[in-house]
């Protein structure tokens, strides 16, 4: 019971929350304040001067000295630039102070962050404003710093994104339009606001932090560029929702702490499939608190995990051979009022609604689908797409069977048919009855009805949510606005709505698939039905400027053309910059670690043929040995002269579009072939010989 109270305390308390402004704010700041969060009032600077003072207040309290702008560029990762509360007084001393201007702007020194051209460096003012519907919490580091920390989004002088939150925030604004004139059409009065919804499942990696320290392809690539397989893998399936080891259930415990502090919901954790893997999935919440927290859950995770002297690995694919890293994105729609609009429902009424809603999603993943492959491209996905687990590179749909054959009746227009006690009996004549739980799981389908949501597997595992959710968002807004204004001016809504459900499924039904998406089967069959296969992140990258998302995201007002040809360009830099330092990597440790170790061998070796010789022994073993490592050591050798070819070709590629191909084409596959040499030589070689942590250390050592 003790627990459980101090659990209640402990929760949230580190949140500017709801409670502590209800508490500490004059009862119309509080009610100005909520009114700019639920629907998007101007925030007048009285407001923000009052809300500012008590944040301060609360702040200091907590022991904080200093606030930040927290905002989220495209790097992916988050940034911060602290500034303490203090200012000088004429005598000699200091107040603290915190305004609401203070509050609302900050102009951090742009000029470092990529901008993709939207802002040339003389004119490096960039600008942070106060996101009020994520809230303002406490930072705290292990030495006890505590900083106020306040979601910003992040913007130029003249106003163009820069970061993942700014579009993030306009597409909710898009699908919250779209979603509410549906509902209205379909009689709903009272909702005032639809909001997406999102449960992230954090798939990651803990590993020693002494061999973290050896590798130097961990230090700067996040992943292992060589190393055998271990004798052992993930084939005896033990790992799997295994009995968690004291170590790692010491370091989860803290991590639960830290998150349930900062008001993040962390529920579920478990080990994972490959060795060394584990989950921790938070309770769903709003898509951009969503998005703000799971920023929050990688950087605790990998924080927390010095504490106890491991590394947290997010790479997608940290080892090759065992299962590589994801996030389950569960996406749904809900309403201020309370109802999830993915949830089938008990009532004709509510069941019509549904399907509405379903057949938007529908519509938009066949519409939009490369788009959506897009929000899931980095360079570790494509390691992972289509590899152990991973989804593949096709999007399709998984609905269910029941779910199916329903929605292929109503594409017939007939009346869909119950199966029995499986279904929800509602009685409506016209409208078919529903399953009422989607139990039929499909774990290599990468994107998934899953009862009341659907769940984008193929998202990465180190990358920021905003972007995968930001294209659904406004894939699903565009199929709404149609359907809407279809309601709109019908005369008889049941009946178009059904012909929008039926319609719906019979253009864009191709993208349903409920069978194994890992076969091979499924890629011929996708390539039939006209699904593209999109696998890799260069070609994946492209479809952001083409005419067709640049229309869809104009016409959303969710990103400018400009802003897309300089995220365009941003990500295929950031391409470069990844396949660039893994190869420089893999050289430096060819050269200077693996190439001396396998010399010194076959010099340990050549001595004792000699010795023997000299002893008037044959020494055929040896000397078989001898021939295979040399055998080996000129073709590595051979390969990492191709590789540091092919890097140098590739460096002198001008036109980013090029380049990235370069690196694609000649020095990534350059570096595999290397890999293979040196992976085999690591089999021959004594261990004590051996430069780097091996496989077996890594994965099982813990
Ligand atoms: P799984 O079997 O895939 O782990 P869970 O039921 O545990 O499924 O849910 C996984 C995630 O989905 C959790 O983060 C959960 O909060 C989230 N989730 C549940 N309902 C919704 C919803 N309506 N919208 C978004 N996410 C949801
Ligand atoms: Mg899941």
């Amino acid at each position: 019971m003790s627990e459980l109270l101090n659990l209640e305390k402990l929760f949230g308390s580190h949140v500017f929350n709801d409670r502590v402004m209800k508490e500490r704010l004059p009862k119309e700041t509080y009610q100005g304040l909520r009114k700019t969060i639920e629907q998007s009032a101007p925030l007048t600077l009285e407001v923000a001067n009052v809300v500012a003072n008590a944040m301060k207040d609360w702040a200091i309290e907590h022991g904080a000295t200093h606030y930040t702008h927290w905002f989220q560029p495209l790097t992916g990762s988050t940034a911060e630039k602290h500034d303490s509360f203090i200012s000088p007084t004429d005598d000699g001393g200091v107040i603290l102070e915190f305004s609401g201007k203070q509050l609302i702007k900050g102009e951090p020194d742009a000029s470092s962050f990529p901008s993709g051209g939207l802002r040339s460096t003389f004119e490096a003012r960039g600008y942070t404003a106060w996101d009020c519907t994520s809230p303002a919490f406490l930072k705290e580091d292990a030495v006890g710093n505590v900083t106020l920390t306040i979601p910003t989004a992040f913007c130029s002088y003249t106003g163009e994104a820069l970061d993942k939150k700014t579009p993030l925030l306009r597409s909710m604004e898009a699908i919250n339009k779209q979603a509410l004139r549906v509902l209205r059409a379909l009689g709903n009065k009272t909702s005032k606001r639809v909001t997406a919804t999102v449960g992230p499942e954090q798939e990651y990696f803990l590993i020693d932090k002494a061999y973290y320290d050896e590798r130097t392809d961990l230090i700067t690539s996040g992943r292992t560029l060589f190393g055998a397989p271990a004798p052992k893998g993930q084939e005896l399936e033990d790992q799997y929702f295994g009995a968690i080891k004291d170590r790692i259930s010491a370091f989860m415990k803290d991590l639960d702490t830290e998150l349930w502090k900062m008001g993040i919901s962390a529920k579920t954790k478990h080990n994972e499939v490959a060795p060394a893997q584990f989950e921790m999935a938070p309770i769903f919440t709003t898509v951009n608190i969503a998005v703000d927290h799971n920023q929050l859950v990688m950087e605790t995770m990998q924080k927390v995990a010095l504490r106890h002297d491991l590394v947290c690995l997010l790479h997608e694919k940290p080892f090759a051979g065992v299962n590589g890293s994801g996030k389950h994105n569960n996406w749904s729609l809900a309403t201020d009022d309370g109802q999830n609009l993915l949830e089938p429902g008990k009532t004709p009424h509510d069941n019509e609604q549904f399907l509405v809603f379903l057949a938007a999603v529908l519509t938009a993943v066949d519409t939009h689908a490369d788009l959506l492959r897009t929000g899931a491209a980095n360079p570790g996905n494509d390691l992972r797409l289509g590899a152990n687990e991973a989804p593949p590179a096709i999007i399709s749909v998984f609905m269910g069977e029941e779910l199916t054959d329903i929605l292929m009746a109503l594409g017939k227009g007939q009346k869909a048919a119950s199966k029995g006690e499986h279904y929800l009996n509602i009685g409506a004549d016209s409208l078919p009855s529903l399953p009422k739980d989607n139990t039929d799981r499909n774990r290599t389908s990468p994107f998934a009805f899953t009862g009341n949501k659907f769940e984008f597997r193929m998202v990465p595992a180190s990358a920021s949510i905003a972007g995968p959710n930001l294209i659904l968002n406004v894939i699903v807004a565009e199929a709404l606005d149609a359907t809407a204004t279809r309601l709109e001016k019908a005369k008889n809504i049941n009946a178009e709505a059904a012909s929008i459900i039926k319609e719906a499924v019979n253009k864009h039904s191709r993208v349903i698939f409920n069978g194994n998406n890992y076969s091979p089967e499924w890629v011929a069959e996708a390539k039939k039905r006209g699904i593209p296969n999109i696998t890799s992140t260069v070609e994946a990258l492209k479809t952001m400027v083409s005419e067709k998302a640049i229309a869809l995201f104009e016409k959303y007002k969710v990103l400018t053309e400009g802003e897309l040809h300089s995220r365009y360009d941003i990500y295929l830099e950031h391409y470069v910059k990844v396949i660039n330092i893994e190869a420089q990597a893999a050289i430096y440790m060819v050269k200077r670690q693996f190439i001396p170790s396998v010399i010194q061998y076959t010099g340990e070796l050549a001595a004792t043929i000699r010795e023997l010789k000299a002893a008037v022994t044959p020494a055929p073993v040896q000397k078989a040995q001898l021939a295979e490592v040399s055998k080996l050591l000129a073709s590595a050798s051979k390969k990492l002269d191709t590789l540091a070819a092919a890097l140098k070709k590739a460096q002198g590629v001008g036109a980013v579009e090029a380049k990235a191909k370069a690196y694609r084409d000649s020095v990534f596959p350059a570096q595999l072939a290397l890999r293979a040499d040196i992976d085999a030589l690591e089999t021959i070689l004594p261990s004590d010989l051996w430069p780097v942590p091996t496989y077996a250390e890594m994965l099982f050592k813990l």
